[in-house]
């Protein structure tokens, strides 16, 4: 608010200070600096007594809604939140629920899991990228090379807002972000959420976790894919392993392989794991189709690069010799302990 006479405007520049400091904000009403203007108008000459008591009874209201304000904020601030208690914080302690010690509770075998994983490829060289768990059309195909109406969507059924964002059916919507903000060469893991609209059963979840790896450089080419997975696997399970390759089809890919290691259950003599097969068929690979990398600003002329995807869960449950992906999410604590 402004005041038109040097007197009044000064000692509203006082006041205002002084209402911050205080602790009882009504006192501001009888501060001596508003008693003194009061006792100005009187002084004055008559023609200007008018104009100026006008003043300070404008600056007296504007007080008067300064600790308005505070006493309501005064009266919010009573009920605190803390969003983070189990609990409502102002219930008193002894009203409070019972809560298990933090000794009770320990990471999530998926969780212990992918640090481990993470690990094996920071060694590698790999920088870690966080994935999201709500994506647009382009990041989740259009950025990949699927064309639109393409039936190759269909493989990657998943739930969509009403506002037509996606739950991301594979962590690949990373992979365009990924080319446009680091430069080759590129190195990097992203694991993340994934959703699928699948009917559950002891291999499949409509929620999983998803490891992506990248890798883009000049020269790059499907040997040093093949290497780079057979070594994070040696490391991962901590066997000797065989690998395996068959052709397959990915849109972001090409060629797209379906990389298989050998069976670290049995030793490729036939398990229920490996389906008596010897190979355990464990994540699609391939290399990144030129029009995805140009699409992420790289120039596919220069470089080339591979990408894979594997899911979490199946990993851990080969690693483990797990029957059935849905124990991860049950929150069924005999299962959950064994890893504790
Ligand atoms: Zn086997």
């Amino acid at each position: 608010m402004e005041y038109k006479s040097p007197e009044v405007k000064k000692a509203a520049q006082q006041l205002k200070v002084k209402f911050k400091k205080l602790e009882d904000k009504r006192a501001i009403l009888r501060a001596p600096e508003l008693g003194a203007l009061y006792d100005r108008i009187k002084t004055l000459p008559a023609g200007e007594r008018a104009a100026f008591g006008k003043e300070v009874n404008r600056l007296k209201s504007e007080l008067e809604q300064l600790v308005r304000q505070a006493q309501s904020f005064k009266l919010k601030a009573l009920s605190s939140i803390d969003v983070t208690a189990p609990f409502d914080i102002n219930v008193p302690p002894e009203q409070r629920p019972q809560l298990l010690t933090a000794e009770n509770g320990s990471r999530h075998p998926l969780m212990t899991e992918l640090g481990k994983i993470l690990n094996i490829f920071a060694g590698m060289g790999f920088t870690a990228v966080e994935s999201r768990e709500l994506d647009d059309d382009y990041h989740m195909f259009g950025s990949l090379n699927f064309p639109k109406d393409h039936p190759a969507r269909d493989e990657y059924d998943t739930f969509v807002t009403d506002e037509g964002l996606i739950a991301p059916a594979h962590t690949s919507i990373m992979q365009n972000r990924v080319f446009k903000t680091m430069q080759p060469p590129i190195r990097a893991v992203i694991p993340g959420r994934c959703f699928r609209n699948e009917d559950v059963d002891a291999r499949h979840d409509h929620t999983f976790y998803q490891l992506e790896g990248v890798y883009v450089d000049k020269g790059i080419h499907a040997g040093h894919l093949i290497a780079t997975l057979k070594t994070f696997f040696k490391k991962y399970f901590q066997k000797d392993i065989k690998v395996k390759t068959q052709p397959f089809y990915f849109p972001f890919t090409e060629p797209s392989l379906e990389f298989a290691p050998s069976c670290v259950f049995c030793d490729q003599k036939g398990c229920s794991i490996c389906s008596h097969t010897g190979w355990i068929e464990l994540l699609g690979c391939g290399l990144i189709h030129p029009n995805v990398l140009r699409e992420g600003g790289i120039d596919p002329t220069k470089y080339t690069g591979f990408a894979w995807g594997v899911g979490i869960e199946r990993l851990v449950m080969i690693k483990y010799g797990i029957e059935d992906v849905r124990h991860f999410h049950s929150g069924n604590l005999k299962f959950l302990r064994q890893f504790a």
